[in-house]
């Protein structure tokens, strides 16, 4: 068991190393390299794989867990997206659902949910609590409620524990936000998730407002940023950035999208501190953390 996880302690070096030394896109493993590098990890690992939807956001969190890994999804990307979420789920074997996040209710958001309530279990979705009256989050509430999923409407100061990652839930605080002129945004479910020394932060759309709120509550350097709101420089909040540090940052953003994502000063100031993907070049992003420390792998 020491040799492997040696072995593994080893790669993961090496990977670090090659992404230090400029991470060559060319030298990206294939899909097919990536899922055997998967298979022959080892335990304790968490991968974190953002999803190339398009213009929206999906992120999916595999903990090993012996022979039932734990899985969350963090949003399920628009409305036709839910069968590339459906695909990634597949690909990292997954059985069944112990968290669904629905960050906010936006329809980039929450669009592939019914399908992947539909195909599988979901013991838990996770929510700001705040709704929309759209027919997407009609839909999707609905399908929750049909199936008879508990949810659970998460405040920043809470934490829980998925298998050996904590969780803390950073935002939204009790009082919620109004009048911050986006305020279903402000209001996204933010997750910070720590894996020995690595952490990991999910911002769903939070815009200025929420940020600075967070940043008064402490903040703390991580290795990994899923960047808010898609990159807009709408959402781009100086002392936020220089309170997480991100070595890697992620935009989850679709090709040519008409809101002008990412924004140019968003990608100057993540990529002052780091390496910066983004799925509408790099496709799907996988992050892979365990206790030696963290990769990353992207599909081009
Ligand atoms: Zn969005």
């Amino acid at each position: 068991m020491m040799a492997q996880r040696r072995t593994t302690a080893v790669l993961v070096l090496t990977l670090v190393i090659v992404l230090i030394a400029g991470c060559g896109k060319g030298e990206a493993p294939t899909k097919k390299q990536e899922s055997i590098r998967r298979r022959v990890s080892g335990e304790g690992e968490m991968i974190v794989a953002f999803v190339d939807v398009g213009q929206g956001d999906s992120c999916i969190i595999r903990l090993e867990a012996g022979d039932d890994d734990f899985f969350a999804v963090v949003d399920t990307g628009k409305t036709n997206a839910g069968g590339e979420v459906v695909e990634e789920l597949e690909d990292l074997g997954c059985d069944d659902i112990e968290v669904l996040v629905l960050t906010h209710p936006d329809f980039d958001h929450i669009g592939g949910a019914n399908e992947v309530i539909e195909k599988y279990k979901v013991e838990e979705v996770w929510e700001s609590g705040v709704g929309k009256d759209t027919k997407a989050w009609e839909t999707t509430s609905a399908a929750i409620d049909e199936k008879k999923i508990p949810r659970r409407q998460v405040r920043s100061g809470e934490s829980y524990q998925w298998e050996s990652a904590s969780v803390k839930v950073l935002n939204p605080p009790n009082g919620l936000y109004s009048g911050t002129g986006a305020d279903e945004n402000n209001d996204s479910v933010v997750l910070l998730i720590s894996l020995g020394e690595q952490d990991l932060l999910l911002t769903g759309d939070v815009e200025v407002p929420a940020q600075e709120y967070m940043v008064s509550q402490r903040l703390s350097p991580v290795e990994v940023l899923k960047a808010p709101h898609h990159g807009g420089d709408s959402a781009y909040c100086q002392s936020f950035i220089d309170a997480v540090k991100p070595q890697v940052s992620v935009i989850l953003v679709g090709a040519d999208n008409t809101y002008g994502h990412p924004g140019e000063t968003m990608l100057r100031e993540l990529g002052a501190y780091g390496q910066v993907y983004r799925t509408d070049t790099n496709g799907n992003v996988v992050v892979t953390i365990d206790n030696s420390g963290y990769s990353v792998t992207s599909e081009r």
